[in-house]
C-alpha cells in the first residue's frame, strides 16, 4: 500500500515525540482520552441540534483494554468518528491546538520541551510510547470504516477497516524497552489506572476497563474463582461542580496545569457557583505570568463553555472582556439552551448575564488581591498590567472607572509600584499635580535633571516606562481632582505668583540672547526660556503642546507612521548655573561665535539627557575636543 507523507511541521513534531524529547511520556493517555471525550461531545451536541440523530448520553463511553502479549493498548470511543478524508486531514497534520504556533517556533532557539508543553501535544504524543499507532474509525452517518496506520515519520497508510458502531478505536503497539527507557510499565493495569486517576478523572464520560478479579467461590471457604468486571475508572464529576470546601489546592493546581498547559501554579483560583435567575458554575484561573504569545495577535481569549456538562465551545470569547482576556477557565450552565447554533449563542441573553457576572467577579478578586495579597498582585501587574492599560486606552477611557483602581506605576521615591490611590493619599496638601516622567528606563528617569526641584519639595513622581503610558495619561487627565502633569512640559506649579512675575521680567532681559540662540539652533527648537524646573543642571528640554518628546519617540518607532509628528521643544536654561553666567558674559562681549558653539553643545546635552541621539556626533565630539584644549 502506498504510504502517505506527513506534512513537514508534523514530521518535526513527530520526530520530537518519537525521540522523546518531551520527558513526560505519561501524558499520551490524557491526550487520547481527551480526543475521545471531544468526539463524544461533538456527537452529542449534534444530536441536540439535529433531530435526525439520536444519541443516548448514558451510552457514550470510553473503553480501555490492555493486551500484554501483543504489547497493545486500545482506547475506544463511540463518539462522532472520522471519515476517510477526516482521518487523512486530522491525523496527517500536527495537533491543531498548537499547529500555527509550533510552526512559528521552529525557527527560533526555543524549539524545545518547554515550548511543546505549552500547547497540547495531541494525538502524536502516542508515539512517545508506541512504535505503531492505528486508528480505526467510522463516522456517524456512514456505514464504512477506515484504518489509519503509522509507524512513525516515514508516513502513514489509509485502508478499509472494520467497525460495528460509530466511533474510533486507537490501538497503540507499545515500544520495546531500550537502554534508557522501560515501556513495559504502560502495559500494566495499575499504571493505566493511575494515569486515568491523575489526568482524566474529571472526564464526563465513563472510562471503563475489564478487570480480572478473583472472589471466593460460592459455597466454599477457600476456593477462589476468577471473574471479569467492567470497572469505571474515573469519578466523572467535573472539578467545577464539586463543593469548594472539599477541594484541595493541589487539585485546582493540577487541573489548571493539565488543562491549560502551564507549568506554573495559577496565581489565583476563582471558583464560583451562582444560583438564581441564571445559574452556573465557573472555575477560573489567573495565570502567574503571561503566555509566551499573550501579547501577540495569535493569542485567543475565552473560557471553555459547557451546558449541563456538555462541551459547547473550547473558547467562548464572549464570556470575557478584552481587559480580562488573560483569565482561563471553564463555565458550565444549565440555563443555556443547547439546541441553538454557536452563532446564536453569542447573542444569548443568559450568556450575557453570565459574562457580566464573571466580569464583576474577576474585578472583585483583583481588587481584593491588591488589598490583601500585595505581592501576588504585583506579580499579576507585571504580567498583565499592560493589557489593562491598553484596554483603557483603546476604549478611549470608557472602562476607566472600572479599571482605574487597578492601575500601578513605579514611584520615584523608592522604585516600588504604587496605585494612583496610594500616590494621591501620600501627596502633601499643597501639591497641585500628580507628576510623572516618561521614558524607557527607570534608571534614566531617576537621573533626569527635571526631577530635582520636584523631589526637593518632597513630591513623588510616577515613572512611566511603557510606551502606552503617556497616551494613557492624556486620556485619564486627572485623578482625585489632581491633574496629571509631565515633569517636562508646562508649568509644574512649583513657583509662587511673585516668583513667576519675577522670572518673566528677567526673561525680558535676556530676550536678544535667547532669540540668537533659538536662531542658531534653527528648526529644532521652538523657543528658549529660563527654566523653573532645574536645580544643579544647566540645561534641559521641555515640550509645549499635546505631543511630548517621549510620544514623538514612540510614534517615530511605529513603522509607516507619520514622521512629521514632532514635539514642540523648548530649550530651558538654568540661570543660576555657572554655565549660564559664562554664556551671558560671552554675549555681553559680543562673542557670537562662542555663544553659538555653546548653544549647540547645550542643545546636544539636553538631547542626550532625554535619551535622544545627537544629530552630528562627530561634530559634537570635535567641538568638545576644541574646548578641552582651549
Ligand atoms: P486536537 O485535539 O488539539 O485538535 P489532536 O492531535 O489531539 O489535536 O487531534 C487531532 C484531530 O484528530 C482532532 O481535532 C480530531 O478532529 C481528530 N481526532 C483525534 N482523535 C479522535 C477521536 N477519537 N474521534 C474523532 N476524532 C478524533
Ligand atoms: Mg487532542
Amino acid at each position: 500500500m502506498a504510504k502517505k507523507q506527513f506534512k513537514t511541521e508534523s514530521k518535526r513534531m513527530l520526530d520530537l515525540m518519537i525521540n522523546s524529547v518531551y520527558t513526560n511520556k505519561d501524558i499520551f493517555l490524557r491526550e487520547l482520552i481527551s480526543n475521545a471525550s471531544d468526539a463524544m461531545d461533538k456527537l452529542y451536541f449534534l444530536s441536540l441540534t439535529d433531530n435526525e440523530i439520536e444519541v443516548a448520553r448514558n451510552e457514550l463511553k470510553i473503553e480501555l483494554s490492555i493486551d500484554k502479549e501483543k504489547r497493545a493498548i486500545t482506547i475506544s470511543d463511540n463518539g462522532i468518528g472520522m471519515t476517510k478524508q477526516e482521518l487523512d486531514d486530522n491525523l496527517g497534520v500536527i495537533a491543531k491546538s498548537g499547529s500555527g504556533e509550533f510552526d512559528k517556533l521552529n525557527d527560533t532557539e526555543n524549539k524545545d520541551i518547554d515550548i511543546i508543553g505549552q500547547f497540547g501535544v495531541g494525538f502524536y504524543s502516542a508515539f512517545m510510547i508506541a512504535k505503531k499507532v492505528e486508528a480505526v474509525s467510522r463516522a456517524y452517518n456512514s456505514d464504512e470504516a477506515y484504518k489509519w496506520s503509522s509507524e512513525g515519520v516515514d508516513g502513514y497508510t489509509l485502508s478499509a477497516g472494520k467497525r460495528e458502531q460509530t466511533g474510533t478505536t486507537i490501538t497503540l503497539t507499545v515500544k520495546d524497552n531500550d537502554e534508557q527507557n522501560s515501556y513495559d510499565e504502560y502495559l500494566e493495569e495499575y499504571k493505566i489506572i493511575s494515569l486515568i486517576k491523575k489526568y482524566s478523572d474529571y472526564i464526563r464520560y465513563p472510562i471503563t476497563m475489564d478487570r480480572v478479579k478473583s472472589r471466593l467461590k460460592e459455597g466454599t471457604d477457600d476456593e477462589y474463582e476468577e471473574y471479569t468486571e467492567n470497572e469505571t475508572l474515573n469519578s466523572m464529576i467535573p472539578l467545577w461542580k464539586r463543593n469548594k470546601n472539599d477541594i484541595k489546592d493541589e487539585e485546582y493546581d493540577s487541573f489548571y496545569n493539565e488543562k491549560f498547559y502551564d507549568y506554573e501554579k495559577p496565581l489565583k483560583v476563582i471558583h464560583q457557583k451562582a444560583e438564581g435567575t441564571t445559574s452556573y458554575h465557573a472555575l477560573m484561573f489567573i495565570p502567574s505570568k503571561a503566555d509566551y504569545n499573550y501579547y501577540t495577535k495569535n493569542y485567543e481569549k475565552g473560557l471553555e463553555l459547557y451546558s449541563s456538562g456538555v462541551k459547547i465551545m473550547d473558547k467562548c470569547a464572549d464570556l470575557l472582556p478584552d481587559y480580562f482576556n488573560f483569565v482561563k477557565g471553564v463555565v458550565d450552565s444549565e440555563d443555556l439552551s443547547l439546541n441553538i447554533s454557536r452563532e446564536l449563542l453569542q447573542q444569548d441573553r443568559q450568556l450575557k448575564i453570565i459574562a457580566n457576572a464573571i466580569e464583576k467577579r474577576i474585578k472583585k478578586e483583583l481588587s481584593e488581591m491588591l488589598e490583601k495579597e500585595r505581592e501576588d498582585y504585583e506579580k499579576f501587574w507585571k504580567g498583565f498590567g499592560l493589557q489593562i492599560k491598553f484596554a483603557i486606552y483603546n476604549s478611549f477611557g470608557a472602562n476607566k472607572d472600572l479599571l482605574l483602581e487597578l492601575l500601578m506605576f513605579i514611584k520615584a521615591s523608592n522604585g516600588s509600584l504604587c496605585t494612583l490611590k496610594e500616590y494621591a493619599g501620600a501627596c502633601p496638601k499643597e501639591q497641585k499635580y500628580i507628576y510623572y516622567a516618561a521614558g524607557d528606563s527607570t534608571d534614566r528617569l531617576n537621573l533626569l535633571p527635571q526631577t530635582e526641584l520636584i523631589r526637593d519639595r518632597g513630591y513623588d513622581i510616577l515613572f512611566l516606562t511603557d510606551e502606552v503610558d503617556e497616551f494613557l495619561m492624556n486620556i485619564l487627565r486627572e485623578y482625585d481632582g489632581k491633574e496629571f502633569r509631565s515633569i517636562s512640559s508646562g508649568d509644574l506649579g512649583l513657583e509662587t505668583d511673585e516668583e513667576k512675575t519675577e522670572k518673566e521680567e528677567k526673561q525680558k532681559d535676556y530676550k536678544e540672547m535667547f532669540d540668537f540662540i533659538k536662531d542658531s539652533l534653527k528648526e529644532n527648537i521652538k523657543k528658549v526660556t529660563l527654566s523653573s524646573r532645574l536645580k544643579s543642571h544647566p540645561v534641559c528640554l521641555s515640550s509645549e503642546g499635546a505631543l511630548s518628546i517621549e510620544m514623538e519617540k514612540t510614534l517615530a518607532a511605529i513603522p509607516g507612521a507619520e514622521k512629521e509628528l514632532k514635539a514642540e521643544k523648548v530649550l530651558e536654561l538654568n540661570s543660576s548655573h555657572p554655565v549660564f553666567e559664562k554664556l551671558t558674559k560671552l554675549w555681553e562681549k559680543g562673542d557670537k561665535e562662542k555663544v553659538e558653539l555653546y548653544s549647540r553643545l547645550l542643545y546636544s546635552q539636553a538631547l542626550m539627557i532625554e535619551g535622544l541621539s545627537v544629530e552630528d556626533p562627530v561634530k559634537f565630539s570635535n567641538e568638545i575636543c576644541e574646548l578641552m584644549i582651549d
